[in-house]
């Protein structure tokens, strides 16, 4: 199996080989082909399976068909692991034209703002500075109009208490028009299994067997 098999881009493929990886982990060789059917992911593996490629490097090929407003949001519990999903963005798309933002706090809500109305085409946020951003500014919720792609990554860890508020706040202000939902985690917790319910689609479900 090779990614070039999984129907990525060869810019996609080339920027892989760059960033080091030769052939697709298991949780990859899964997800990857179903998210570029269309459908809504349910992907449990472990840490370090490769989960992050599962989903960035489908979404940056079909980011290439309709390139206009933020196409992909994806939310994760922490600051680190949201520089870490926004790196991978930026390595996978070397030399493909990719405005990324990362949204978390500790840092400028002013410069976040700007940068979240400019609309790029993908947003690594941790769910209580976006909550911010809904609350305090209408414009960026406008900017989230076009929504192609929902990623919770660790979604077993965002749905605790704690964060659920939160994100019911945040998918309450997203469109649900036109959009994919996928859940990452590594384990499958009864509350995963219960947001789906407002995923509309039926899901690709994707378990690690050592899980
Ligand atoms: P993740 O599960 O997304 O946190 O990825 C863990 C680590 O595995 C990252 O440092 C990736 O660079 C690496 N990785 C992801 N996909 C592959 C692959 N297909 N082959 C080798 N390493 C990979």
């Amino acid at each position: 199996d090779t990614f070039a098999s999984l129907g990525l881009n060869t810019r996609l493929c080339a920027n892989v080989v760059k960033v080091g990886l030769q052939k697709p982990t298991a949780v990859q060789r899964e997800c990857i082909p179903a998210i570029l059917r269309g459908f809504d992911v349910v992907g449990t593996s472990q840490t370090g399976s490769g989960k992050t490629a599962a989903f960035a490097l489908p979404i940056l090929e079909l980011l290439g068909v309709d390139p206009y407003g933020i196409f992909c949001l994806c939310l994760t519990p922490t600051r680190e692991l949201a520089s870490q999903i926004a790196d991978q963005f930026d390595a996978f798309s070397s030399g493909i034209l990719l405005r990324s933002c990362i949204v978390i706090g500790g840092e400028s809500l002013r410069a976040q703002a700007s940068a979240l109305s400019s609309r790029p085409h993908v947003v690594v946020a941790t769910p209580g500075r976006l909550v911010e951003h809904f609350l305090y500014n209408d414009e960026i919720v406008g900017a989230f109009s076009n929504l192609h792609s929902l990623v919770l990554d660790e979604a077993d860890r965002l749905l605790e208490p704690g964060f659920d508020a939160e994100l019911r706040i945040i998918m309450h202000n997203l469109p649900s028009r036109r959009r994919n939902t996928h859940l990452f985690s590594a384990t499958l917790t009864p509350s995963i299994c219960a947001i789906q319910e407002v995923t509309q689609k039926t899901a690709f479900h994707y378990e690690a067997q050592s899980n």
